[in-house]
């Protein structure tokens, strides 16, 4: 066991203080990794603030932070994939039984004995689990993936989580060429799931409540851009979509969502507000539509992701602060005030 620098909060209402943590020594099939960048997803202060008590009550302190990038300073005697000075990133899991139909078929984020990065029980040292805001971690190596050496790491960060939530749901649903693909909410999530759905071809629409963000939008990759509080705008667009991805944080009507699916077409949820979505049976009903969610994505998805970046040149568009912000930076969230993600320079934090 060692010390290391974090930044916990200690209740719901204290907001994020520097602090230190315990981490364990690496066995012999861990990963020791200095973190340089973490991004700031809006599941970190869902959790820090405990809007989530009714499914994953938070456990204090919390360190957040699940969308990390840094170097490996140290490998246990088994390790394979990593050495020493390597780049590498870890997402929102650290562990899972790896036996179990889903970790089998490649879905780890849907095992039922999933370790998350922050606030899940910790089998090594007990407690829960710690995350990115922090100097550095210890992952097994299953958990570790590899970083494309053309990117920004700043912008890498991001991809960890706000990549792949929307990268394997736009893949699921086979957004292609040819396909009408909507975006709902334009911010962490948002924008890289525009990015994303215009790398593979769609036509895609930003829905957004921020008419500020127009012309970064169209910037981003968006073809169109309808601003979700005019019902005019929102009433042209009715009918006529294949698929729209559901980024939003906060309480907000599916209906007026669902009604803009054309035949078979699909809304899926991957915000997460803390309260229940009212849906109305008639939304569904009338053109067969459905409502579905989606979890981040597997390792090996997340890899995938990764590489594909890589190849395209696609990283986050990032607001780099000094960890010292992050209190702001939470704020500014909450505000909608945000282009597109923050990230953490752990720098800030020796
Ligand atoms: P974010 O950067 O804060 O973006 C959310 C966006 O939603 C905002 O930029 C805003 O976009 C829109 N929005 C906010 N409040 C709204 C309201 N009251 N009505 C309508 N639109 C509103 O957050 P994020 O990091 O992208 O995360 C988004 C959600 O996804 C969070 O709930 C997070 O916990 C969840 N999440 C889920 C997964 C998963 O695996 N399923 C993974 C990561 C995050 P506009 O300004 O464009 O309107
Ligand atoms: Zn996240």
């Amino acid at each position: 066991m060692y010390k290391t620098k974090a930044y916990s909060a200690a209740s719901e209402t204290s907001g994020l203080a520097a602090d230190t943590i315990a981490r364990r020594d690496p066995t012999d099939h861990d990963v020791k990794i200095e973190i340089l960048y973490c991004g700031i997803c809006h599941s970190d202060l869902h959790s820090v603030r405990n809007e989530w008590s009714h499914m994953v009550p938070t456990v204090y302190p919390i360190v957040p932070g699940h969308e990390i990038v840094g170097r490996v300073t140290q490998v246990g005697s088994a390790v394979t994939k990593y050495k020493t000075g390597d780049l590498a990133a870890i997402g929102c899991m650290v562990e899972s039984d790896g036996t179990c139909p889903n970790c089998q078929a490649g879905f780890e984020q849907f095992c039922p004995n999933l370790t998350l990065t922050f606030n899940s029980t910790d089998k090594y040292l007990g407690g829960v689990t710690y995350g990115g805001y922090s100097d550095s971690i210890v992952v097994n190596e299953r958990f570790v993936l590899r970083v494309p050496s053309n990117l920004e790491l700043s912008g890498v960060a991001p991809l960890l989580c706000a990549g792949i939530t929307t990268y394997s749901p736009l893949r699921h649903w086979g957004v292609t060429k040819g396909k009408k693909v909507g975006v709902v909410g334009l911010g962490g999530l948002g924008h890289m799931g525009v990015k994303f759905a215009h790398a593979f071809g769609a036509q895609v629409v930003v829905f957004t409540t921020s008419p500020d963000k127009t012309e970064d939008a169209l910037r981003l990759g968006a073809d169109e851009v309808v601003i979700s509080r005019n019902a005019d705008e929102m009433q042209k667009q009715a009918g006529s979509f294949d698929f729209i991805l559901d980024t939003v944080s906060a309480q907000h009507d599916i209906n007026a969502y669902l009604n803009l699916l054309r035949l078979d077409g699909n809304i899926t949820l991957v915000g997460a507000p803390s309260n229940p979505l009212e849906v109305s049976a008639f939304s569904l009903i009338m053109g067969r539509r459905s409502l579905s969610g989606s979890n981040i994505g597997g390792i090996a998805e997340t890899q995938e992701m990764l590489d594909f970046c890589g190849e395209n040149n696609i990283t986050a568009d990032v607001e780099v602060i000094p960890i010292q912000k992050v209190n702001e930076a939470y704020e500014r969230l909450l505000k909608s005030d945000v282009k597109y993600r923050f990230c953490i320079d752990m720098a800030s934090l020796k």
